[in-house]
């Protein structure tokens, strides 16, 4: 239903607004990144998507939605399905091709779900994590243990 969909996308923008006006994120959890990175051995070599939330400044934990896992396509499905809470920091997805930058269709889609994206990629290493701004940009992200 196209209608659904672009009333839902709108409230993502609407949130997505608010969000940026409030909150302010200093780092990653480091158990959580480990975390992330299996994910993506574990998927390998399809693609895996979730969200990232945080509390009190700190991304730290990584929610799964039913259908999104493993396919090519699967970030649209993803963000179409992104429940609103003031909580998610942004989003996480792997490429299993190995090329830690965000493709066309990711700088589409990240306005929506937050401010924050990292992304994996082959071959998962602690070193093989990039995160970018909403507009694609590389940004630093501190690593919290
Ligand atoms: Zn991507």
């Amino acid at each position: 239903n196209s209608n659904l969909v672009t009333f839902s996308n709108s409230f993502f923008m609407v949130q997505h607004t608010i969000l940026s006006n409030t909150m302010t994120i200093r780092g990653i959890q480091q158990d959580l990144l480990s975390l992330l990175l299996q994910m993506g051995r574990d998927a390998h070599p399809n693609e895996f998507v979730a969200l990232l939330t945080e509390r009190r400044g700190v991304i730290d934990e990584v929610d799964l939605l039913p259908g999104t896992v493993a396919r090519e396509d699967s970030a649209s499905l993803l963000y179409d399905m992104m429940p609103l809470s003031t909580h998610v920091a942004g989003s996480c997805h792997s490429h299993p091709n190995g090329v830690l930058l965000p493709s066309n269709a990711d700088i589409r889609f990240f306005p929506r779900t937050g401010r924050f994206h990292v992304i994996i990629g082959y071959p998962y290493t602690e070193q093989d994590w990039r995160c970018f701004s909403s507009d694609g940009q590389h940004c630093r992200m501190e690593v919290v243990a």
